[in-house]
C-alpha cells in the first residue's frame, strides 16, 4: 500500500509529513530520549502517531519502565528470545515457565522476570535451537542431542566413568 506523502494538520490546516523526532519519556523520576516515527507538522509542530509508530512509542515507554522497576533483561530482549524460539507469549509461559501471562507482563514491563529467567532467555537468544519442541523428544532418553550436551560438558574422569557406564550411548566416540 502506497502512504500519501502529506496529510492535514488537525492543529492549524498545514500538511503533515512523516518524520522522526526525539521524544523523552519520563517514568518515575527516570527518562529515556529516543527517536519517534510519526506525522509531524512544520507550521505548528504538532504531530500524529499510527499504527507502527505506537508501537515504536510503547516499546520505548515498557524498556523505560522495566529499567526503572529493576528488570534484569529488558522486554525487547525478552521478545526478541521468544521470537527466536518461535512461540506466543503464551507458549512461552509454558515452554520457560512463568504461566500463560508471564510473557505478556514480561514484555509490556508490568512484571520483571528473575535474574533465573533472564539468563534462561540469553541462553534462548544465543542458542535458540536448545528450546524449539522439534528438538526434544525421540525415543532415547536421554535425547540423542542431550547425550552431545553431556559428552560435552563433562570435564570430570570419575563423572564420565559413571555417565558412560550408565548410559553406554552417550560414551564419546
Ligand atoms: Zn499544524
Amino acid at each position: 500500500m502506497k502512504r500519501a506523502k502529506t496529510r492535514p494538520c488537525p492543529s492549524c490546516g498545514d500538511g503533515l509529513r512523516r518524520g522522526v523526532q526525539n521524544e523523552t519519556l519520563t517514568y518515575r523520576g527516570q527518562s529515556l530520549t529516543y527517536q519517534q516515527p510519526g506525522w509531524y507538522c512544520g507550521a505548528c509542530g504538532d504531530g500524529i502517531l499510527e499504527g507502527a509508530d505506537n508501537e515504536v512509542h510503547d516499546a520505548a515507554l515498557h524498556e523505560l519502565m522495566a529499567r526503572v522497576k529493576g528488570s534484569p533483561i529488558s522486554p525487547l530482549m525478552i521478545r526478541a528470545a521468544r521470537e527466536a524460539v518461535g512461540v506466543s507469549q503464551r507458549e512461552a509461559g509454558k515452554l520457560f515457565g512463568g504461566g500463560p501471562t508471564a510473557f505478556y507482563k514480561y514484555e509490556t514491563a508490568k512484571a520483571v522476570p528473575s535474574e533465573g529467567m533472564a539468563n534462561l532467555l540469553r541462553l534462548a537468544l544465543k542458542r535458540p535451537e536448545l528450546f524449539r519442541k522439534q528438538v526434544r523428544g525421540g525415543s532415547s532418553w536421554p535425547s540423542a542431542q542431550d547425550a552431545e550436551l553431556l559428552r560435552k560438558a563433562i570435564r570430570n574422569d570419575e563423572l564420565n566413568a559413571i555417565v558412560r557406564r550408565v548410559y553406554p550411548q552417550t560414551a564419546s566416540r
